[in-house]
C-alpha cells in the first residue's frame, strides 16, 4: 500500500502575556476542523500550536509578578493547553519558543542565512522607551497619540548597532513565487494588498536586539538576540526537527497550510518566504489569513474590535462553562465565515444554540430515537440489509458531501454547515412532520419503522459531516445506534456509499422510559 499523503498545519503562536480571548480561539477551531477533516480522509496528519514566548512584553509581565519568565511562560502554556482542550482542539504538538529544540534550530538557521550572506550589520534607529526598555513601531506610537501605549510617555530616538536581514535582494524571487503559485496567499483578496507591498515597499529587516538576556542568542555574535519575529516564524520548522532531526524535518516540510490572522499576513507571506529562500529551504505551501471575531455591545449594539481597554474581552472559558465547548465550536464555525469577519454578541449566540443545536439537531436526534424507544422498543425488525430511502430530492446526498468538501477544503466552514443544516436537517424535520410517525404507528407499524430508518439514516450521515466540526456530539449520536462501521473509521464516503446494515437497528443508546438523555439541552 502507498504512504499516505501527510498533512502539515500551523496555527499562529500566541503571546502569553495575557490568556486566550474568543478571536484567538476563532482560528484554532477552523485549524481544527481542517486537521481533523485531512485525518478522516487518510492523510497522515501534523498539527502544531504553540507560544511565542520571547517577547519583551511577556518578559515584563512575568517581572510584574514576580517570577522568572521561564516558569510565568510554562504556567501560561499549561493555562493555554487548558483552554484549547476544553474546545476539543486535536493539536499533535505544542511549542513553546523558549524550549531547548527551537533555540537550537533558530541558531542553526540565522547561521545558516548568514553563511549563505543575506545578513549584514549596520545601526538601527527607532522610538525608544525607557521604560519598555524596547523599541516601539512608528505605527504603535501614533496610535496611541505620540507617546508609548503602555507608559504613557513620549519615546526618544536612539540607535543601536544590530544585524539587517536582506529582505530587499528577495523582491523578485517573491514575486516570481507567488506567480508560480497562485494558492500560496490566501484568501484571494490578501493576495493584492501582499503584492503591492513587496513591489513598492520591501526593506531589509533588522533581526537583532542588543543587551536583552530573554531571547535567543545570535550564534555569530553572542552580544545579540534573535527579534521575535524572525524566532517566531522558526517556530514552523524547529518544532519538525529543523536543525536536529533532519529526516523528520524533511517529512513534514513544507507545511500544508500557516493559519494566521489577516493582520500579520505580510510577514507570513514576504518575510517567511524570503527566509526560507535565504536558509535554503522551500517555502511553506499556502498561508491563509482568516478573519476577525468583533464583539457587538449589548448596550449600544455597536460592533467593536476585542480589547482590554474597551473591556469587551470575553474568555472561551466563560462561554463554555455556560454552553459547551461544542457549543462554542458550532456558534463561531457557523455563525463568523473563517475567511471574513464575523461577530459575537451573547444574546446572539444563544438564539443560535437553542435554534440550530438544542431546536433542529439535539430536537430531531431527540424525536427519532424516542419514536424507537417508545413505539418498537428500541428495535426496528426487519430493517437488516434495508436500503433507506430518499427524503430529499432537490440534490442528491452525494452531491451534498462533495459541496460540503469543496467547502472545507477552502476553509468555508459556515457554508460547508449551511448544507448540513439547509439540505439534511431541514428536509428530515419536514418528512417527520409530513409522516408523523407516532400517528402512523397504530394503523401500519410497518411503513412507521419504514419511515424512523429513514430518519436514523439522515442522522447517521450528519453525525459523519458533523465529525470534524462537533466531535463529541457527532460522535454520540453516531454511537446511539447499532451501525456496523466503526466510528473511528467513517470518512465522507460512507455518508453517500450506505454501509450494509448487518443487523435489524436498534437504539443502543441508554434509554430512559423510551426517551434518550438530552443531546444539546436548551439553554435559558
Ligand atoms: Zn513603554
Amino acid at each position: 500500500m502507498a504512504e499516505p499523503d501527510r498533512f502539515y498545519l500551523t496555527t499562529a503562536i500566541d503571546y502569553p502575556n495575557s490568556r486566550p480571548h474568543i478571536g484567538t480561539a476563532f482560528e484554532k477551531i477552523g485549524a481544527d476542523v481542517q486537521a481533523r477533516y485531512r485525518r478522516m480522509e487518510g492523510y497522515d496528519v501534523h498539527f502544531l500550536m504553540g507560544n511565542d514566548e520571547h517577547a519583551h512584553k511577556v518578559a515584563r509581565k512575568a517581572q510584574e509578578l514576580g517570577l522568572a519568565p521561564k516558569e510565568y511562560c510554562d504556567d501560561m502554556a499549561r493555562q493555554f493547553k487548558e483552554v484549547w482542550r476544553a474546545l476539543e482542539i486535536s493539536f499533535d504538538d505544542f511549542i513553546q519558543t523558549s524550549e531547548p529544540r527551537h533555540h537550537e534550530g533558530c541558531r542553526k538557521f540565522i547561521q545558516q542565512v548568514y553563511d549563505n550572506g543575506h545578513i549584514y550589520k549596520g545601526t538601527y534607529e527607532g522610538l525608544y522607551c525607557e521604560g519598555c526598555e524596547a523599541f516601539k513601531t512608528e505605527k504603535e506610537v501614533n496610535e496611541a497619540g505620540g507617546v508609548c501605549p503602555d507608559h504613557k510617555v513620549a519615546p526618544v530616538r536612539r540607535s543601536e548597532p544590530c544585524y539587517y536581514f536582506a529582505l530587499s535582494k528577495f523582491r523578485d524571487p517573491l514575486l516570481e513565487f507567488y506567480e508560480r503559485n497562485p494558492e500560496f496567499i490566501q484568501p484571494e483578496a490578501r493576495r493584492n494588498e501582499i503584492l503591492a507591498l513587496v513591489q513598492s515597499e520591501l526593506r531589509d529587516v533588522n533581526v537583532t536586539r542588543i543587551g536583552q538576556d530573554w531571547g535567543i542568542r545570535v550564534p555569530f555574535d553572542e552580544r545579540f538576540t534573535i527579534y521575535v519575529w524572525f524566532d517566531a516564524l522558526l517556530n514552523y520548522v524547529t518544532a519538525i526537527g529543523y536543525g536536529s532531526d533532519e529526516e523528520r524535518f524533511k517529512k513534514w516540510w513544507p507545511a500544508d497550510i500557516h493559519f494566521i490572522g489577516k493582520d500579520i499576513t505580510r510577514f507570513h507571506c514576504a518575510l517567511w518566504p524570503a527566509m526560507c529562500f535565504a536558509a535554503g529551504i522551500d517555502p511553506p505551501r499556502m498561508v491563509f489569513g482568516h478573519g476577525f471575531v468583533y464583539v457587538k455591545n449589548e448596550e449600544t449594539g455597536i460592533v467593536e474590535k476585542i480589547s482590554k481597554t474597551l473591556g469587551n474581552v470575553v474568555e472561551p472559558m466563560d462561554i463554555i462553562t455556560q454552553f459547551s465547548g461544542e457549543a462554542f465550536r458550532y456558534y463561531f464555525l457557523r455563525k463568523c465565515p473563517f475567511p471574513a469577519d464575523g461577530e459575537f454578541s451573547w444574546e446572539g449566540f444563544r438564539l443560535t444554540y437553542n435554534a440550530d443545536l438544542a431546536g433542529g439537531l439535539g430536537n430531531l436526534y431527540s424525536r427519532v430515537v424516542t419514536q424507537i424507544g417508545t413505539n418498537f422498543n428500541a428495535l426496528l425488525e426487519g430493517t437488516a440489509h434495508a436500503e433507506p430511502g430518499v427524503i430529499y430530492t432537490e440534490v442528491d446526498t452525494e452531491t451534498t458531501v462533495q459541496q460540503m468538501q469543496a467547502h472545507i477544503e477552502a476553509c468555508q466552514y459556515n457554508q460547508a454547515l449551511d448544507r448540513i443544516w439547509l439540505q439534511i436537517l431541514k428536509p428530515s424535520d419536514q418528512y417527520i412532520e409530513q409522516k408523523k410517525p407516532w400517528i402512523l404507528v397504530k394503523s401500519d407499524a410497518d411503513a412507521a419503522r419504514r419511515v424512523l430508518y429513514d430518519l436514523v439514516e439522515q442522522l447517521r450521515c450528519v453525525s459523519i459531516l458533523l465529525k470534524p466540526f462537533l466531535p463529541r456530539t457527532a460522535e454520540a449520536i453516531y454511537r446511539s445506534f447499532n451501525f456496523p462501521q466503526p466510528w473511528e473509521e467513517v470518512r465522507h464516503e460512507d455518508v453517500w456509499v450506505h454501509p450494509l446494515q448487518t443487523e435489524d437497528l436498534r437504539v443502543i443508546a441508554k434509554l430512559e422510559g423510551g426517551k434518550p438523555r438530552p443531546l444539546l439541552p436548551r439553554i435559558a
